[in-house]
């Protein structure tokens, strides 16, 4: 179908099982659908998504010759994808599907005003109809993909993304700012749930990426240049002894630059005295029999904790987060240590050994007779020097009492947080941060791997606060989909795309600074000059469109005859639909 024929539309409203049908009123929603101009079907039904929700669309596309399809549900986020191919496998471009969301957009945000909620769920879905039926084909297209890899870091993320990628056969550029690979974990002393140490860990892994041929390895250098999209990249590589600059063509990137360890100074009286340490500090002090002061190499007979600093600080921008390795991390280090000391307190503000194994070093520190004492959110313990010697007062919340602790040294469980590096790896690969600084994923539960630049992945602490192994698992997921973008040999690309009309174009350079995604360049072979878009790289945002002052920028799947069909039907209901928002 090539959707110049007379719009024939099937519209098919979703229950969402209560989601939806709880507040809105779906069959009035259908009903009143079946009257809308070029509406030849339309019906409710629980889940549209399942199997039996997939086949009546099929069905009905053929049984009513239906040639647009409007699906009023959930967010297009979650199942344009699916709708879209339902659509395609009944014969139906998928470009000649629409979908209104009547979950996020009505019910969940109107629950307690179920009339004007079916009100507005109407006016949307005649608005969608009267865009439907001005929906036009579009071609799906496809770009070739450059079988190699861009892994950025080289901490277990990025080792882990590597190996996998390397041993399906896929070449692998791994970039690493340091001089060697490892990242913060190959720090560690004490790492749980395993009893190994970092470098234990990842040494015989950074054999295998040594000696592994289908890895090129940089080491003490930085990415300085990249462009492309996705398939297609191209990335520069500086190496910052020699200067000397490598180019690598790429088709997929994982960005894994991991985290730095928040220093917390002025928390807690932090380098006071060279005993008051982080525990990324105490955990970088070499393995031995026994637990020296650093001041002045004393042994140290009473040790303390404190837990969440820097981290769980409600309005502070970019501490807000817990960083979730640490009540594990000070578990370890704590059972670990006390069998060298007299005494072994931790202050916290909750546990949170969440992961695999981790609760059971919270019991073995127990068993080994630590203590742990939890203090208020809001009355932090103080610490002083008092004569020299460390002092913390606190509040004990289970004995509620005032409590005073004179350790020899106190470790400090600091927060993990984004590299200095962040903002310019954000710059260069376009990537989106949230509000605790790390960078954003497509979809927080969706598409947690991939970003919102098509073939760019994030993996590892680089996404958010996480333990190694969450760290491995995501590289596992991200060299999955490098992978499977590779093993393809070609990707289909987005068709919903802005495109200029050369005639139209004032040559003023607007859209090329506007776009946020650098998807327009001036086309210089033309006199004069005129804006060209780059389609792979295009999202379809529509920024350039909205500041061309020439009117030159037309947007594929938006064009303004459809935008202003659903202005003018929002405007001008018909009788029905009034008699509802009347109500
Ligand atoms: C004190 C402490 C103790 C911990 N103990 C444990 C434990 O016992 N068990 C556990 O499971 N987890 C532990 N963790 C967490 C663990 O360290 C992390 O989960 C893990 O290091 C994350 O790995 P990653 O590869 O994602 O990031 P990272 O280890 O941070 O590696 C990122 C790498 O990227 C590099 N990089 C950064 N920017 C760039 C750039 N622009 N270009 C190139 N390279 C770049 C960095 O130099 C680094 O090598 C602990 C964390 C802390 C702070
Ligand atoms: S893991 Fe524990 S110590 Fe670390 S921020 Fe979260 S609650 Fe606090
Ligand atoms: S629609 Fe958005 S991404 Fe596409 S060219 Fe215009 S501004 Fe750039
Ligand atoms: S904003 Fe419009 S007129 Fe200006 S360069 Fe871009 S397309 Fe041409």
């Amino acid at each position: 179908m090539t959707g110049t024929e007379e719009p024939r539309i099937g519209v098919f409203v979703c229950h969402c099982g209560h989601n939806i049908a709880g507040t809105v009123d779906v069959a009035k929603v259908a009903q009143t659908a079946a009257g809308l101009p070029n509406v030849v079907f339309a019906t409710d039904e629980m889940f549209m998504c399942s199997d039996n929700g997939q086949q009546l669309i099929r069905e009905k596309i053929k049984e009513h010759r239906l040639n647009r399809v409007v699906v009023a549900s959930c967010s297009p986020r979650m199942h344009e994808p699916t709708f879209r191919r339902v659509c395609e496998e009944a014969g139906l471009n998928r470009y000649l599907f629409e979908q209104v969301n009547l979950r996020e957009h009505v019910s969940w945000c109107h629950m307690r005003e179920p009339e004007a909620a079916t009100a507005k769920a109407i006016d949307l879905v005649r608005m969608s109809v009267a865009r439907a039926a001005r929906l036009e084909t579009l071609p799906v297209k496809t770009v070739q993909v450059t079988p190699r890899t861009l892994v950025v870091g080289g901490g277990i993320a990025g080792i882990t993304a590597s190996l996998d990628i390397a041993d399906r056969g896929f070449e692998v550029v791994l970039v690493e700012r340091q001089p060697r690979l490892g990242g913060n974990l190959i720090n560690w002393t004490h790492l749980f749930p395993t009893d190994e140490t970092g470098a234990e860990v990842l040494e015989p892994l950074i054999n295998r990426v040594r000696n592994h041929d289908k890895i090129k390895i940089f080491t003490d250098a930085e990415v300085v240049a990249f462009d492309g999209y996705i398939g297609n990249f191209q990335a520069t590589v500086r190496e910052t002894k020699t200067g000397r600059e490598s180019h690598h063509d790429v088709g997929a990137v994982i960005v894994t630059t991991g985290f730095q360890s928040f220093k917390p100074h002025g928390y807690y009286g932090y380098k006071i005295t060279p005993d008051i340490l982080t525990l990324a500090e105490l955990q970088e002090m070499p393995r031995s029999k026994e637990l020296r002061r650093p001041s002045d190499g004393q042994l140290v007979k009473k040790l303390a904790f404190i837990g969440c600093v820097g981290s769980r600080e409600p309005g502070v921008k970019g501490h807000e987060h817990c960083s979730r390795h640490c009540c594990s991390a000070v578990a370890k280090a704590a059972a670990d240590l006390r069998a060298r000391t007299e005494e072994v307190v931790i202050l916290y503000q909750d546990v949170r050994t969440y992961g695999k194994g981790h609760e059971e070093f919270h019991r073995l520190a127990r068993s080994r007779r630590v203590i742990y004492s939890k203090f208020p959110e809001r009355d932090k313990p103080k610490v002083t020097l008092e004569d020299g010697r460390i002092t913390i007062r606190w509040h004990d919340v289970l004995a509620d009492e005032d409590l005073i602790l004179q350790p020899d040294m106190l470790v400090l469980a600091s927060a993990m947080v984004p590299p200095d590096t962040a903002d310019e790896v954000a710059k260069l690969f376009s990537l989106t941060r949230s509000s605790d600084g790390f960078f954003n994923p497509e979809h927080i539960k969706l598409a947690p791997l991939t970003t919102h630049t098509a073939g760019i992945m994030i993996a590892g602490a680089a996404q958010a606060a996480k333990n190694a192994h969450e760290a491995a698992i995501d590289a596992s997921g991200a060299a999955a989909k490098a992978v499977g973008l590779m093993a393809r040999g070609e990707v289909e690309i987005e068709s919903t795309v802005a495109h200029v009309n050369p005639d139209l174009c004032s040559s003023c350079h607007t859209c090329v600074t506007a776009c946020p995604y650098h998807a327009i360049s001036m086309d210089t072979s033309r006199t004069p000059e005129v804006a060209l878009v780059t389609e792979a790289k295009c999202h379809g945002c529509g920024t350039c469109a909205a500041g061309c002052p020439s009117g030159a920028i037309m947007m594929r799947h938006s064009t303004t005859d459809q935008i202003l069909a659903m202005v003018e039907a929002y405007l001008c209901p018909p009788p029905a639909a009034q008699e509802v928002r009347a109500q």
